[in-house]
């Protein structure tokens, strides 16, 4: 069997669920499980619907009016007004509905969950409903009952002996009796709350999915032709990679290479199932394929730009050495706040972070640590990390930019500059 995976940009109109369609089609005589994320820019728009909720703002109700008016355009654009479909996306917008209703008791997290979970829980709808009219059997499986995670709500952390249990014991039967469409990014704990697994986190669901199943492949659809060496919106003159390894694609995602989510490596490789990244536009294309690999060699960089990063800068109040000591506390600080850490440096007197800039988890972290250390810090930051560089392409990137960090291995070059 085969797992693929469209993310939002691959649905974002009628013409994407088209052209998924097609491409589900193409692969009919196979078994197939389809990871869908959010359309477009949903997951956007329902995070600051839920910002706006648990604010009570006064945009709540118009920022939610526009999540529904942007379903139902591409509804019409590919159903009947008779279609089924209509009622189950209208079922699926009620659960919010009585969410918004009532002001705001728990915490933002959980609602965070709760609300922007509905952008999978919509689209899935919509590509099962778009499928089966084109005349493929599909099934719409709803992933809160098979993946199963603690209650980390917007972290959560998947129970994988639970969740591969459910998966075994359901979803080969399914496939059987046709094309089986599920949400990426979801879970669901043991009292039946909706959690979600991080950002971008589909490609996660499709590598449990597969891990669990043994599939053949995992490929995810993408708007690019591959993995390329950097992010072309930032770089005009792009490589892709034919092949790649796992250990490689497992650097590049943990350095912020978004083209495809970080923990979906590992269950991948420890299972031998090759990830395949291919262009949604041309699905005849090879794309890259990622497997065991042996050491490879770069004609070119691989650049990785994370943008949103913050450089924190702690030394002790009483001028003491930062020791091992101090280093962990700090670390557990880091970890307890859910704040991630992309570099770390030492000095005899202080400790430089750089780290994933999330506001609300930066606030908390900042109190707990004034209250020990002195802090400095800097935000609106970027994280350029090369891998594999040359010393020239090192001088051209930097040229001209303030540098607040900078850290060089045989490998990898990490330098944090502002903007
Ligand atoms: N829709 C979610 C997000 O945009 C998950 C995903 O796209 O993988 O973060
Ligand atoms: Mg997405």
């Amino acid at each position: 069997m085969l797992v693929f995976k469209f993310g939002g940009a691959s649905v974002k109109d009628a013409a994407g669920i088209t052209n998924l369609a097609q491409i589900v089609k193409k692969y009919s005589h196979e078994q197939l499980l389809i990871v869908v994320s959010a359309m477009g820019k949903t997951t956007n728009a329902l995070e600051k619907l839920a910002k706006a909720y648990y604010n009570q703002a006064v945009d709540t109700h118009q920022l939610y009016e526009e999540v529904k008016l942007y379903h139902y355009s591409i509804l019409h654009n590919l159903f009947d007004d008779t279609h089924p479909v209509f009622d189950d996306v209208a079922n699926t917008f009620v659960e919010i509905d009585w969410m918004l209703e009532d002001e705001p008791v728990d915490t933002y997290d959980f609602i965070y969950d709760q609300l922007v979970s509905v952008g999978e829980l919509l689209s899935t709808r919509i590509v099962t409903a778009y499928i089966n009219q084109v005349g493929l059997t599909s099934k719409w499986l709803d992933v809160r009952g098979f993946i199963h995670t603690d209650n980390t709500y917007r972290e959560g952390v998947v129970d994988w002996s639970k969740t591969c249990t459910s998966i075994q014991q359901y979803v080969p039967a399914m496939l059987m009796s046709g094309v089986v469409v599920t949400q990426g990014f979801l879970g669901g704990t043991s009292e039946n709350f909706t959690t979600t697994l991080g950002r971008e986190g589909s490609d996660y669901t499709a590598s449990i999915f597969a891990s669990c199943l043994q599939a053949q492949s995992v490929t995810t659809w993408k708007d690019v032709p591959g993995v390329l060496n950097a992010d072309p919106k930032f770089f005009a003159d792009t490589i892709k990679f034919d092949t790649l390894s796992y250990t490689e694609a497992i650097e590049m995602t943990y350095y912020g290479a978004s083209v495809i989510h970080p923990k979906t490596i590992k269950p991948l490789q420890n299972a031998g199932i090759p990830l395949l990244v291919k262009p949604f536009n041309d699905p005849n294309a090879a794309g890259t394929v990622i497997s065991h690999y042996d050491n490879q060699y770069f004609k070119k960089a691989i650049i990785i730009v994370k943008q949103n990063q913050a450089l924190i800068s702690i030394s002790a109040k009483d001028f003491s050495f930062i020791s091992e000591n101090h280093l962990s506390h700090v670390y557990q600080l880091f970890a307890q706040n859910q704040v991630k850490v992309n570099v770390l440096q030492t000095s005899a007197l202080s400790l430089s972070v750089c780290f994933d800039w999330v506001e609300e988890r930066f606030n908390h972290l900042l109190n707990q640590l004034k209250q020990e250390f002195n802090v400095k810090y800097n935000s609106n930051l970027s994280l350029i990390t090369l891998r594999h560089y040359q010393y020239e392409l090192l001088k051209e990137l930097t040229n001209g930019k303030k540098i607040l960090l900078e850290q060089t291995s045989r490998n990898t070059a990490q330098i944090v500059i502002a903007g």
